[in-house]
């Protein structure tokens, strides 16, 4: 196996996006010759290439510059950490593309990493092996992580992680993660907090699935999905709608109907587009505003 040093020019967050990878325990082993480790040590560069798998490992001082040009951090479960805690999870925290569709885990398995996104989306399903069928429980964007089971002390998934939009993640080993958990009271608290808050939406969620009206659930569900994506246009079927919200397609086909004809959202090419959002408010149930305040 053969090294490469790297250039010494500064880490940009460009280079998180090309897949640099950071793993400092393998990088002495990249590196084979006296002047290669001189220049190592000296502090001379800032990334290892081994050419065999085309990898770049990024070294510490790379790390923590790549960190601050990055100036905002993504994730917001990551940004809302004290700076120190940050830095201390760096050389823990892969940076991945997540492709669409791509299964991050099935139920029952074996959780290996946690993921925090910073502009992918992961849909988080419920399967019922009986009507092969499977309920959406969560979208999880920037705002969130993917592997809680992990911080309430579970091994493995109770539900398929699948990526409903490609993108990009920061991943942490399950290990690293219980280890973090230990030393870091700030990332503690900041899970807990998050996987509390889960709980409540799940609870609410529930409520409204068993009570509220399909038309009002949409609208919910449509304005929950805007929020997490950040636009008033997204790709979304009937079909996923209606599975979104355990009901038949038929029923979800009525409805949007129905708040179609108010001019509240039009609908044209598997492309929801909400064009009056603050009716589209109106027309939910009290849920939006519920799950709303516990999402922040
Ligand atoms: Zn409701």
């Amino acid at each position: 196996m053969s090294a490469t040093l790297a250039s010494p020019k500064p880490a940009t967050p460009g280079n998180a996006a090309a897949g640099v990878r950071v793993a400092n325990g393998r990088i002495l082993r990249l590196v084979r010759s006296g002047p290669e480790l001189r220049a190592l040590e000296s502090g001379q560069v800032d990334a290892v290439l081994d050419r065999a798998t085309g990898t770049a490992f990024l070294l510490p001082d790379a790390q923590r510059a790549l960190a601050a040009a990055g100036g905002g951090i993504a994730n917001s479960l990551l940004a809302a950490l004290p700076r120190a805690d940050y830095e201390s999870l760096l050389p823990a925290l892969e940076p991945v593309a997540l492709a669409s569709g791509q299964v991050l885990y099935e139920p029952g398995e074996r959780i290996r990493h946690a993921y925090f996104p910073s502009d992918a989306q992961v849909s988080l399903l419920t399967v019922v092996v009986m009507e092969r069928k499977s309920l959406e429980i969560n979208l999880i964007g920037r705002e969130g992580m993917i592997g809680i089971p992990l911080v309430l002390g579970a091994e493995t998934s109770p539900v398929r992680a699948l990526v409903q939009k490609k993108g990009s993640a920061l991943r942490m080993p399950a290990a690293s993660l219980h280890e973090a958990l230990r030393c870091s009271p700030a990332l503690r608290h900041e899970l807990l907090r998050y996987a509390y808050a889960k709980l409540l939406q799940a609870r609410q969620t529930a409520a409204c699935n068993r009570f509220h009206p399909i038309e009002a659930r949409i609208a919910r569900c449509l304005l929950t999905t805007r929020d997490r994506v950040r636009s008033n246009a997204f790709p979304l079927t009937h079909e996923h709608l209606a599975d979104a919200l355990g009901v038949r397609r038929v029923g979800v086909t009525i409805a949007a109907g129905a708040l179609q004809r108010r001019k509240l959202i039009s609908y044209r090419h598997g492309l929801m587009r909400i064009l009056d959002g603050k009716g589209l408010e109106a027309a939910s149930c009290e849920c939006y505003a519920i799950l709303r305040g516990l999402a922040r």
